[in-house]
């Protein structure tokens, strides 16, 4: 029998991204996760396709499960020896009840460990822009439940001296008992002028906030329309508003990417830090041909290559991964050069232990040709490098289907063998209901690779013009753009750099383009 084990893991605010790293690694791996908040479903992506998902929440018309029953299942699906995640909204301990949960699991000797999560009594009323503390305003923070069972207006017995307290007063589940909770603070002898301020879906993009004072928010709150989750703060600190006023340069911009998970993440991640609302537009994949038998055959005669050329992060990954299963090591490498398109290749190549030898000056392919062109004639003695008759090819060009004919048509130009062998391709796509498109309210689509278009096209269908109407297309290169192009779809934004950061700075200057046209 394998022993199970239990994992309590803070989900976090709302804003999928505000879980912890240790959190997220153990949802990618567990057996089992058993979840409740509807916010949280993002997250849970990210868990394996097999992994078992048990909803316990509250879900239109039908009751959430008792607590009893919850910590019941915990137990039986430790029991029955699995890895389970239990997700639980903001912090295990804040509220969760996951203090009732762990006791159950150790009532009945089931290992658990618990991960903290960012709790929405802190970050809730910070991404509104009021600090919890503030320097000579508020010199502590009180977080109180606004639900207490078997009490009258839902507020603890002992509300009275909480509502006395100095500081920052924070309510959770506290929407419903607004009115007591208001007349609990005034009874206490705090003034009607104490600015408060209620806060709904926070982190999240459809955040709303609602600020007063305790004299009027009640009112403010019924004529905004608030409902849960919501959390009410009261006191000084109230009144400050710490959200970047001047705002972000891509503030109120929305940006569908499509491209693979990790470059979806480097570039949203980039993207969301400059203010921008980053979505999915199209989920691809990369199929590995590292086993093929042109790249067996090319695996074969390394040593003989004098430049192996990368034009992609995934390309140095599938290429090094490709050589080792095919039962080399690195040493079959001796003493080649490696070329790159960019930093972000480099990088890559660096992880394996090789430094680039060539990168252009401009992270563009046809920069990244004309360098091996220059070298191939000075470096390798003449023609040392370039075609002759009867010699095999010095270059290899390890990319994807469909990459840039304009580095090989610069390479023949110049007179230089190469073998250019496909080492994977691009496909995939995201259900067609899920994608951006004007619908979504997308400003920008951005596309990374040929390949990547192609399987937009694919994957859209009929659909794809439509879905691209209204919306500025961000290119990351010429090849990129030529493929969308084919499809009879203009290219407004084209990146000068064939990088992360250029397709980002690209974005930013359109939009300050787009100002001055206004
Ligand atoms: N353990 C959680 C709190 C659970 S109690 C934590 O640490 O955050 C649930 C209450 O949290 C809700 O009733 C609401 O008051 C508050 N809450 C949680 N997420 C919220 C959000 N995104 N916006 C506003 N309030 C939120």
């Amino acid at each position: 029998m394998r022993n199970g084990m239990v994992v309590l893991v803070g989900a976090g605010p709302g804003d999928p991204g505000l879980i912890t790293v240790k959190g997220l690694s153990c949802l990618k791996a567990c057996d089992a996760v058993v979840y409740d908040s509807l916010s949280s479903e993002q997250l849970l992506a990210a868990a394996r396709p097999d992994c078992r998902k048990v909803y316990v929440g509250k879900r239109a018309g039908r009751h959430s499960m008792k607590q009893e029953e919850i910590n019941r299942l915990l137990v039986e699906l430790g029991r029955e020896g699995l890895y389970v995640v239990r997700l639980k909204g903001g912090d295990p301990f804040v509220f969760g009840r996951g203090g009732e949960e762990a006791l159950a699991l150790a009532a009945e000797g089931i290992p658990y460990k618990i991960i903290p999560g960012v709790t929405s009594a802190v970050a809730v009323p910070e991404c509104a822009g009021i600090p919890v503390t503030h320097r000579s305003l508020s010199r502590s923070f009180h977080v109180i439940t606004g639900h207490t069972k078997g009490e009258e207006g839902g507020l603890p017995a002992e509300f009275g001296q909480v509502a006395a307290l100095p500081g920052t007063l924070v309510f959770l589940m506290g929407l419903n008992s607004l009115p007591a909770i208001v007349e609990g603070l005034v009874k206490a002898g705090r003034p009607e002028s104490l600015p408060a301020a209620v806060i709904e879906n926070g982190t999240l993009e459809n955040a709303r906030t609602v600020r007063g004072c305790l004299g009027d928010i009640q009112g403010k709150v019924l004529e905004a329309g608030l409902h849960t989750p919501a959390i009410i703060v009261a006191g000084e600190a109230a009144a400050l508003d710490l959200s970047c006023k001047s705002g972000l340069p891509l503030g109120g911009v929305r940006v569908g990417i499509t491209g693979t998970a990790s470059f979806r993440e480097r570039l949203g991640t980039l993207l969301d830090s400059l203010g921008a609302k980053v979505e999915c537009a199209g989920a691809m994949e990369v199929n590995s041909h590292a086993d093929s038998p042109e790249m067996e055959a090319a695996y074969g005669r390394l040593s003989r290559y004098e430049v192996i050329v990368f034009t992609s992060a995934n390309g140095v990954r599938l290429f090094f991964g490709g050589l080792l299963k095919s039962g080399r090591d690195f040493r079959a490498l001796g003493q080649v050069k490696f070329a790159v398109v960019g930093p972000g290749t480099a990088g890559e190549l660096l992880k394996y232990g090789f430094r680039a030898d060539y990168m252009p000056q401009v992270y563009r392919t046809r920069e990244l040709a004309e360098l091996l062109a220059q070298v191939c004639q000075t470096e390798g003695g003449g023609a040392a490098l370039t075609a002759r008759e009867g010699t095999s090819p010095r270059i290899l060009i390890p990319r994807s289907r469909g990459g840039s004919p304009e580095l090989t048509e610069i390479l023949s130009r110049a007179g230089v063998a190469f073998d250019d062998i496909v080492l994977y391709d691009v496909t995939g796509g995201l259900p067609v209901q899920d994608a951006a498109g004007p619908q979504t309210g997308c400003d920008y689509i951005t596309f990374a690779s040929a390949s990547g278009v192609e399987a937009y096209f694919e994957q859209m269908g009929g659909e794809a013009m439509e879905r691209l109407a209204g919306i500025r297309t961000v290119c990351i290169g010429d090849v990129t753009a030529g493929a969308l192009e084919s499809h009879g779809r203009r290219v407004d934004v084209l990146a000068k750099e064939f990088t992360v950061r250029g397709m980002a700075e690209a974005i930013l200057n359109d939009r300050s383009e787009g100002d001055e046209r206004r």
